[in-house]
């Protein structure tokens, strides 16, 4: 915990972490010590993470990286940290993400953007973490700290995986508590751990996950012993490889590295199966329809009167003044522009020809990968991303739908809810990883991890 607090100092640059606990830390640590001693240490015991700023901590602020929850400090503690915390974990801050969790590089945050560890060569160029677990992604990759939380609505926890050298497990929808999660989109939203390696993936799972009744859509399944699933042996088990997931003007080394990966698995006893997913064009369409509309739902609660900011008001203001002036200051831009599409997507003249549609695409989605698994496919293996990690600036605000092609080989998972995985697989020309991605049965997190296993 003190060499990590001393990191945390010292890498001040990354902007990793947006606010820092290092007296709770401290009081943690000791208290970990203790049960060390006295022989009972639960899995995490001792283990300094780091909290996406999404999870609400007691006490503590929690912004979700928005300036309208400007000195948020909830009253309560989300499942998920708290479970970390029962299994001893110890926590360090909080850690910088995209606004509300909307953002593939960690530059809507209103704490200016995390920085990515990695360079290119001898550039010297920032490069971005990634996002919206882009603070998360920084802190694991430049060892300030051993673990760290996030969440994946589309990828944010897999691209940011994947862009600075680390594992991301997004878990099966419902693993995972979403109470004291600030929403998103919470039809897709799950929480998840970025790690070393896999094997702390493993342990980190499963102290986080688990039933609990104060989320409804979490799911009364019993947690497996994860870290035992890692056998590295696959043998005899399928694996499919998308053709949809070819996409043209794929980048060679991405190609490259999906080979390489195939060929792993394959050494490793595997069996390699051409397969089709035939309604994958649709997925990033979808997406970016669904998540706006729950996101705009989700969003109404910001309204200046329950939470953080409230617009100063001009002599007569009435109410919509003030709702109309907080959410116009508190709001970044992307964060506006997503309730705007929202709420036209679910509005009375509009609501069949995109909400309705973007559902009925969605459940297409999840039957592609039903039919699949029904045929006896175990795992599917595709690229994290389309690329390395990108400069900061160079995607322009100006065209955001550049920004959410990031997003096209990770939203599936969400639409369909299934757990997927990124794990480091190699670098490109210029030295910068790169990551694959493995996307599993429903519930079977360990089976997925132990094929990730046998990449790493
Ligand atoms: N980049 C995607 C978006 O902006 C995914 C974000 C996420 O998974 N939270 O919506």
């Amino acid at each position: 915990t003190e060499a990590c607090l001393e990191a945390i100092e010292a890498a001040g640059a990354l902007n990793a972490f947006v606010h820092k606990t290092p007296e709770i830390a401290r009081k943690r640590a000791q208290a970990a010590d203790a049960r060390i001693k006295s022989g009972d240490a639960p899995a995490m015991c001792g283990i300094p993470v780091g909290i996406k700023d999404l999870f609400c901590t007691k006490g503590v602020p929690s912004q979700a990286a928005s300036n309208i929850l400007r000195n948020f400090r909830p009253e309560y503690e989300s499942t998920v940290s708290q479970q970390l915390m029962d299994a001893g974990a110890v926590m360090l801050g909080k850690l910088n993400m995209d606004e509300f969790a909307m953002g593939s590089s960690n530059e809507t945050s209103c704490y200016g953007n995390a920085v990515n560890p990695w360079r290119r060569g001898n550039d010297d160029a920032q490069l971005t973490p990634g996002g919206s677990s882009g603070g998360s992604a920084s802190a694991v990759a430049a060892d300030l700290c051993l673990a760290a939380t996030g969440t994946d609505t589309g990828g944010s926890i897999r691209q940011p995986a994947a862009f600075t050298g680390i594992t991301g497990i997004k878990p099966t929808y419902g693993r995972c508590s979403r109470w004291g999660i600030v929403a998103f989109a919470s039809s897709l939203d799950q929480a998840g751990p970025m790690t070393k390696d896999v094997r702390d993936a493993a342990i980190m799972l499963g102290a986080m996950c688990g039933h609990d009744p104060k989320d409804s859509t979490s799911a009364d399944i019993p947690v497996p012993d994860f870290e035992a699933a890692l056998t590295g042996d696959i043998r005899g088990k399928k694996i499919g490889i998308p053709r949809e997931y070819r996409m043209d003007g794929m980048p060679d080394e991405i190609e490259a590295l999906w080979a390489k990966g195939t060929e792993m698995m394959r050494d490793a006893g595997a069996e390699i199966v051409d397969i089709s997913l035939p309604h994958t064009k649709y997925a990033l369409p979808a997406y970016y329809v669904v998540a706006p509309a729950e996101a705009s739902s989700n969003l109404a609660r910001y309204d200046g009167v329950r939470y953080g900011h409230r617009a100063k008001l001009a002599q007569g203001d009435g109410i919509t003044e003030m709702y109309e002036k907080t959410r116009a200051e508190g709001f970044g831009h992307e964060v506006q522009r997503r309730v705007m599409i929202g709420t036209y997507v679910l509005s009375a003249g509009f609501y069949d020809a995109y909400y309705n549609r973007a559902r009925k695409v969605r459940a297409l989605i999840k039957k592609d990968f039903e039919d699949v698994f029904a045929d006896g496919i175990d795992a599917i293996l595709t690229p994290a991303t389309p690329s390395a990690a990108f400069g900061l600036g160079e995607m322009a605000d100006a065209d955001p739908i550049a920004m959410y092609l990031n997003d096209v080989f990770t939203v599936t998972v969400n639409l369909a809810g299934l757990p997927g995985i990124s794990v480091p697989a190699g670098l490109d020309r210029q030295g910068l990883p790169l990551g694959l991605q493995l996307i599993g049965r429903p519930w079977e997190e360990g089976d997925l991890l132990n094929h990730a296993y046998v990449l790493e």
